[in-house]
């Protein structure tokens, strides 16, 4: 990101230090962070805000927050903390000041750095982090439909627990097994339709886009869709969205948060090349 002088602007990172950790369902673990930050502020209108948590080479000992061009300077490109990117499930004030954040951790097994890293989050380990960004909201009055893996969840429970009590739609939710549906406190009018696949995600799942296939949107609904999780996944959904449904790509929040067999570094590359577009015409 470059600044009007044209330098490159370095990206405030704030501090959280883990207060509390809990297990949210067989494949969610929460981790609560403090921040103190004056300068940090959760984007409170915003239901899928989210922060890139930042994560260095173990061996190199580093402390955060991280002096990123110095590291650069000394280790090379390859030494650079890599991110992770979370929603921030709920965010509440501290008495003391600042924030105390609940982001909520698939673990996926033993690899990759924030799953591992939040299944055996300590109370007093500090990560650094960026962040916020976001940019959906349930619009009041619109006929909502949601959907997504467990990735999503977070961003999916904070937008249904945001609306308010007239809200109509659908929420097609989809997990690996009974122990893995969270309790989510939605309107009377959104119904939760909670989908088994039977296990892990693997490129044969077409769980969700199914659920989302049997969706009927009511004929003339203002329909607002909000739609997250692996990427082939999504682009089965982007075609199913705006050929079967009929919908608008201004109507649509539709994105991968992940991409099966890549580590999030390579999968936000790709973003930048044909297999990682969920919408062709992207440049
Ligand atoms: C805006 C946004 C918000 C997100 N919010 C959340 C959130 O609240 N909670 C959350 O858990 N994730 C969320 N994600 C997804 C998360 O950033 C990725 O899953 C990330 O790759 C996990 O990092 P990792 O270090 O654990 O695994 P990585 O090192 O990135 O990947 C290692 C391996 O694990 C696999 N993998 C990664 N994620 C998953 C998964 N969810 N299920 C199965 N296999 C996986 C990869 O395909 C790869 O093979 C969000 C992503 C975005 C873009």
């Amino acid at each position: 990101m470059s600044a009007p002088d044209g330098k490159k602007r370095k990206r405030v990172q704030h501090l959280g230090t883990v207060v509390g950790t809990s297990t949210v369902s067989d494949h969610l673990v929460r981790v609560t962070l403090a921040v103190e930050s004056e300068a940090f502020e959760p984007k409170e209108s915003i239901t899928d805000s989210y922060v890139k948590l930042l994560f260095a080479d173990p061996g190199l000992q580093l402390v955060p927050p991280f002096d990123v061009d110095a590291i650069r300077e000394v280790h090379g490109p390859a030494g650079v903390p890599v991110t992770r990117t979370y929603t921030i499930r709920a965010a509440r004030p501290r008495t003391e000041g600042g924030w105390e954040l609940d982001l909520d951790f698939v673990t996926h097994g033993d690899t990759g750095l924030a799953g591992p890293w939040a299944a055996g989050a300590q109370v007093g380990d500090v990560i650094a982090f960026h962040g916020p960004g976001g940019a959906y909201a349930p619009r009041p009055g619109a006929w909502h439909l949601l959907g997504g893996d467990e990735a999503a969840l977070p961003a999916i429970a904070a937008a249904l627990e945001s609306m308010g009590p007239d809200e109509v739609g659908v929420a097609v939710l989809d997990v690996a097994g009974p122990g893995d549906r969270i309790d989510i406190s939605a309107p009377a009018g959104v119904e939760l339709r909670w989908l088994e696949r039977g296990g892990e995600w693997t490129p044969e799942s077409t769980t969700l886009a199914s659920g989302v296939a049997a969706v009927e949107i009511p004929a003339g609904a203002d329909a607002q869709v909000f739609v997250h999780g692996e990427r082939e996944s999504m682009k089965d959904l982007r075609r199913l969205l705006t050929e079967k449904h009929g919908l608008d790509r201004k109507q649509m929040s539709l994105s991968a948060y992940w991409a099966y067999g890549r580590a999030e570094d390579e999968f936000q590359a790709e973003k930048r090349t044909p297999i990682g577009k969920i919408f062709p015409e992207d440049a």
